[in-house]
């Protein structure tokens, strides 16, 4: 599964995270416990929240394709929803 973390407040660039997991539910855990990847314990070391914003059935190999084409917010439903300028630029709602 490639998976999506929407940060309720960015961190210095970052909005999102995106990962890979074979088992979201043990992944996400771990996160939730701050074992998981070095950003998401840094932003929680900042009282920052974040959301399970998208997940998709996906590869390792689609994880780095994804994070290649960069623009994580338009993969993002949460972000979405409400949009920031740099993000409703170039973008036609149905
Ligand atoms: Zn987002």
């Amino acid at each position: 599964m490639v998976y999506l973390l929407h940060f309720d407040q960015p961190y210095k660039h970052a909005k999102h995270y995106l990962g890979w997991a074979s088992d979201l539910d043990a992944r996400v855990a771990e996160h939730g416990h701050a074992h998981g990847a070095r950003l998401i314990s840094v932003i929680a070391e900042h009282g920052i929240t974040w959301r399970l914003a998208r997940t998709r059935p996906g590869t390792r190999h689609r994880e780095r394709q994804l994070k290649r084409q960069g623009g994580k917010s338009r993969l993002c439903p949460l972000c979405g929803i409400t949009p920031c300028p740099a993000t409703v630029r170039g973008r036609s709602t149905p």
